[in-house]
């Protein structure tokens, strides 16, 4: 039987590793435990680096880093054997501890490059959160684990800074798996196995200090928990979907799901709810602890809720541009360009200077299109107000796409003659040798912008009928009415 077509390696290596910690954990505490609870310690750190060789992840480095990390904590493991159980040491700490509170640093450094291989550049956000899920714990952790730990330790400095490294360590690594969370999303397989693995360390992590600090505990079954981690660690890198766990998922960005705030709302709770819990319980309190954390928290959950109002700004500022502009060519659109011609009439009429307006259509389009295509038309309309706008930079004349092919110039300041000037310029520099008619009009003083906009309507139908290619301005109506003409 082949098995390379029944299992894949992520799914025999599960059951490889079931299979030895099972047996580990069958067998009594003792050299044969500790050589198969090392073998499957060691396997994570080995199938981690074959899952680099064997699914070339285009960022590689992170699971390398990983693989170094399960490395160090597999020969802490080993190590841990050989010293305790094998030599019969009892110094603490000794050689294992080196190794295990080297593995946290290369995990969290592994994990904190897959969160920026995914989001690049800052990521404020992610690491608020992160910082909120590291403080909450960090104050649940030094409550409940460090502290009471800390009298049953010989008294040195030694021994008090390893006992703190682990607490401080299994925090770092819930940061970057939050981080990791944030940035690269929680789509793939490998991401849930990773996650898993994870926590299957920190909640072994902690039921260790807590079997320390608390020696009633029973601790043999904590190696059930690793032995679930490690499995966890090395199917993860061996998941094909390994290869998307660093991709770029701009889809996360806006996903303020209702599980981050849940969990983010959870870990704000933390510090005062462990106050809560002392107080019920008749403990001594730890005020300053209390005070600290909680003050720290305050900070965090502001700062995230200014990240979250600059995002909205910038969202705002985003949609508000794309309201008011056309997609194709960029220019005002029509909603704008009438709210525009509002406020242009309001500063013509308290100024007392000349507003004119200019309706332009390309002559012959139909035709333009029927033959080029499309997409060529479209393109030329593209070419034809990028060139526009370059020639009124600086003019404070402003363009608008009034609707398919026609344009809508407005004028503050400039007489009709000026503006008929204007669009001979205009009319120089679209592209192709494509023409276009044109019709000016002049406020009156009192109608409304849309009889404004019909008369130069009006007078870019007689430009049409001219023959196109020219402008045509309509008459001013006071001139009209005026005695004597
Ligand atoms: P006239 O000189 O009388 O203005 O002739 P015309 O063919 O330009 O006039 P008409 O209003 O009959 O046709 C306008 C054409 O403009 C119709 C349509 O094919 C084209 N048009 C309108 N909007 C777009 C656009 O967004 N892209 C492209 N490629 N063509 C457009
Ligand atoms: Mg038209
Ligand atoms: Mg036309």
């Amino acid at each position: 039987m082949d098995f390379r077509h029944r299992f894949l390696p992520w799914q025999a290596y599960t059951a490889f590793g079931a299979v030895f910690g099972v047996l580990g954990l069958l067998v009594p505490a003792g050299l044969l435990h500790d050589a198969l609870f090392s073998v499957v310690s060691l396997s994570a750190a080995a199938a981690t680096a074959v899952g680099a060789r064997l699914h070339r992840p285009q960022r590689a480095s992170a699971w390398w880093l990983l693989a170094a990390g399960l490395l160090c904590w597999a020969l802490g493991d080993v190590s841990y054997a050989v010293c305790y159980d094998w030599l019969g040491w009892d110094a603490y700490p000794s050689v294992p501890d080196v190794f295990y509170v080297a593995a946290y640093p290369l995990i969290a450094a592994a994990m904190l490059r897959m969160a920026r291989q995914a989001r690049p550049g800052s990521d404020r956000e992610g690491v608020i959160d992160a910082a909120i899920l590291a403080v909450g714990f960090g104050m649940l952790s030094w409550t409940f684990l460090v502290r009471p730990a800390l009298h049953t330790l010989p008294q040195d400095l030694p021994a008090g800074l390893v006992a703190l490294a682990y607490p401080v360590g299994d925090v770092v690594v819930l940061a970057m798996l939050v981080r990791v969370f944030s940035a690269a999303g929680h789509g793939s397989r490998a991401f849930t196995l990773l996650a898993g693995a994870a926590t299957a360390m920190l909640t072994a992590d902690a039921l260790w200090q807590a079997a320390e600090a608390y020696s009633t505990l029973d601790a043999t079954w904590i190696d059930s928990v690793f032995v679930l981690s490690y499995v966890l660690w090395g199917a993860a890198a061996l998941h094909p979907s390994m290869r998307r766990l660093s991709d770029p998922s701009p889809a996360t960005r806006d996903e303020f799901s209702r599980l981050r705030l849940v969990v983010l709302t959870a870990a704000s709770l933390l510090s005062p709810g462990t106050l809560g819990v002392e107080l019920a319980l008749g403990q001594p309190t730890q005020g300053w602890a209390v005070v600290i954390s909680s003050s720290v928290l305050f900070v965090l959950v502001v700062a995230r809720m200014s990240a979250l109002l600059g995002r909205l700004r910038e969202q705002t500022a985003l949609l508000g541009d794309l309201a008011r502009t056309d997609p194709l060519t960029g220019l005002l659109n029509r909603r704008s360009a009438d709210a525009e011609l509002e406020r242009v009439r309001a500063r013509a009429r308290r100024d007392g200077v000349p507003l004119v307006v200019a309706l332009l259509d390309l002559d012959h389009f139909k035709a333009f299109n029927d033959t080029r295509g499309h997409p060529a038309g479209d393109r030329l309309l593209v070419g034809a107000s990028a060139a526009w706008r370059e020639t009124l930079r600086g003019s404070g004349v402003q363009l608008a796409r009034w609707g398919g092919e026609e344009f809508l110039a407005v004028s503050c300041g400039r007489a009709p003659e000026q503006v008929e000037q204007l669009l001979d310029r205009l009319r120089a520099v679209v592209p192709e040798g494509q023409t276009f008619s044109a019709g000016v009009a002049r406020w009156d003083g009192q109608e409304d912008v849309a009889a404004l906009v019909a008369r130069a309507d009006a007078a870019l139908y007689a430009a049409k009928h001219a023959g196109r290619a020219c402008t045509r301005t309509a008459h001013d109506p006071r001139e009209r009415v005026s005695p004597g003409r």
